[in-house]
């Protein structure tokens, strides 16, 4: 009897905290997205044409602060450099982190777009650089502020605290740590959970809801190859780095291909080989970079020592010394929190709809890397989706001329954001109602 009262009791409290109906959800946000459109379609085209690099995204932020400003959010700037902290309360309920990141990438943009990004700025080493939204972050922070006025809009269908953040440098993997070294989550409440989408190259309308690794662990590895220069016409006289190095690149690929675990996912390219400057020289040095990606900790480690060993063998079948390795750059993978995402595709499935397809967690993860996987490292259960960005005509007319669709950080790649926003709003907005119920 007791036992029955408990779960008499257990089932009030829970039908009292429910979320809103999923399908009644999606059409309240669709019907507030379709107010927002033109102001959100302009924002989007401002930011786009204003791309801003990495730890300078100075305008970025002081729009999307004077937005959130205007919205009644709290609002901090200059948090991890330029990172901005929107903050919320509305009632008793948990904080939910919303992320989106604001830099653009060091590359000129072939868009063809009325609106395409002409930016231009000094880069340390005194030259010049065209920079350019091309890994779609333009597309993240409309839509960030489309959710933030969505949610707003809708105040009385959740509780809770939102915490909206806008993280400087996701490209270079040091914005997310910037933004926690600064006191994200001490001078700010932790949330209860972290949420972040990033726009890619698949069907518009659809959702990735990835359960467990989303993204790789990515590696950046440094291997200075030491040898001896001399004359080109001498090569006894020299211990010849190039061809250590050139051997190195070559055996490296056989740490994948036989050392790595068929069935799981591995990488290793190398992306710069520097040495020398004219023929009748051989170097001392040469310098070969290499990124290195995986999902799992154990391939992670495997392909590491593998690098590592067949350079240091390289040096030995050169008679040369030990090579130089530093290992710059490290972001982990992001783990999407398996019940967040379970519930978060069930209730996302139910809303569904015509134009709404929400994937489920089967998907393969993302060989692209991402830091916001450390806000998950700080125990954070988070969730990150994948958001189509291409509408069918795109893809189809991409098909017909027989050319591949332009990825993240193709100089083409520009999504389709008219479709690619209002679903990033719709996702976000419903995660927030799903995790946030009004009591
Ligand atoms: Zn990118
Ligand atoms: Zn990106």
């Amino acid at each position: 009897m007791k036992t029955v009262m408990g779960g008499v009791v257990a089932l009030l409290l829970a039908g009292s905290a429910a979320a809103m109906e999923p399908k009644a959800a999606v059409q309240a946000v669709d019907a507030q997205i379709a107010k927002d459109w033109p102001k959100l379609d302009a924002l989007y085209k401002d930011i786009h044409a204003h791309p801003e690099l990495a730890f300078q995204e100075t305008r970025s932020a002081a729009l999307l602060a004077k937005e959130m400003r205007a919205l009644g959010f709290t609002v901090t700037e200059g948090v991890g450099k330029t990172g901005v902290v929107a903050i919320l309360k509305n009632g008793a309920g948990p904080t939910i982190m919303l992320r989106t990141e604001m830099d653009g990438l060091p590359m000129e943009e072939k868009s063809g777009l009325p609106y395409a990004s002409r930016v231009q700025v000094e880069t340390p080493d005194g030259g010049k650089t065209f920079v350019a939204e091309s890994c779609g972050h333009d597309n993240h922070m409309a839509w960030w502020v489309g959710a933030a006025r969505t949610l707003l809009a809708m105040k009385t269908q959740w509780k809770g605290t939102l915490m909206f953040i806008a993280q400087p440098a996701e490209e270079v993997g040091k914005g997310a740590h910037a933004m926690l070294d600064d006191g994200l989550f001490t001078k700010f409440p932790k949330p209860d959970f972290a949420i972040g989408a990033h726009v890619g190259s698949g069907l518009a309308g659809t959702v990735g809801v990835k359960d467990g690794a989303a993204t790789s662990n990515s590696d950046t590895l440094e291997i200075t190859f030491k040898g001896r220069g001399a004359h080109g016409s001498m090569p006894s006289a020299s211990i010849d780095p190039i061809v250590m190095g050139a051997h190195f690149v070559t055996d490296v690929q056989s740490v994948v291909s036989r050392e790595r675990e068929a069935a799981s996912f591995g990488v290793v390219t190398v992306g710069s080989f520097q040495a020398g400057t004219v023929a009748n020289i051989i170097p001392d040095t040469a310098l070969v970079k290499l990124s290195i990606r995986s999902f799992s900790p154990e391939v992670r480690t495997k392909l590491l020592d593998g690098v590592t060993r067949t350079a240091k063998g390289a040096a030995i079948m050169a008679g040369a010394p030990e090579p130089v390795i530093a290992h710059p750059g490290e972001n982990h993978a992001v783990i999407n929190d398996h019940k967040l995402s379970v519930e978060a595709a069930d209730y996302l499935t139910k809303a569904g709809g015509d134009t709404i397809q929400y994937v489920r967690p089967e998907l393969p993860g993302w060989s692209a890397s991402e830091d916001f996987s450390a806000y998950g490292e700080q125990g954070v259960p988070s969730l990150f989706y994948s958001i189509g960005g291409y509408d069918a005509a795109t893809l189809a007319e991409y098909a017909k001329k027989g050319q591949a669709v332009p990825t993240n950080h193709s100089p083409f790649f520009t999504p389709d954001h008219d479709k690619a926003i209002p679903t990033g709003i719709r996702t976000l907005a419903l995660t927030v109602l799903m995790l946030a119920p009004a009591s």
